[in-house]
């Protein structure tokens, strides 16, 4: 009898190719998050079930400026339904910048940026390599 076994790289690669929707809230939810933090960032994990991004994961311990916001990756690598990331650029900057490429290429696999003023259409998803990728909203 062959005994499965558990491959890190294929389940990550293969969930990666099945999230292609993000649910309106998620979206709504961070804006209104992110207004009420502006002038600083609002950051926060990304968890999802099946192909959809389905709520926020508030990250304990995060700390935000205007420039940047940072938490402890360990904090939600435990947690596997966590996909990524998604936080807000004061600027209105819809680009990842250095720190968030670093970010992008060793934490998730889907991460969101939203920009001031935080309208519907303010936000851009990315993928590890930093290239924006198109995410519907359900
Ligand atoms: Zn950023």
């Amino acid at each position: 009898m062959d005994v499965p076994v558990f491959s890190r790289r294929r389940v990550t690669r293969r969930a990666a190719q099945e999230i292609r929707c993000i649910d309106h809230s998620v979206i709504q939810a961070a804006m209104e998050a992110s207004k009420h933090t502006y002038p600083n960032e609002f950051a926060a994990g990304l968890s999802a079930s099946g192909s959809t991004i389905t709520a926020l994961t508030l990250i304990p311990g995060t700390r935000s400026n205007f420039h940047s916001a940072s938490f402890n990756y360990h904090s939600i690598l435990g947690d596997f339904s966590t996909v990524g990331t998604i936080h807000s650029h004061p600027s209105g900057a819809l680009i990842p910048s250095a720190p968030d490429r670093r970010l992008f290429a060793s934490v998730g696999r889907i991460h969101v940026i939203v920009g001031y003023p935080f309208y519907e259409s303010d936000w851009c998803a990315f993928d590890r390599e930093s290239r924006r990728i198109s995410l519907s909203t359900v």
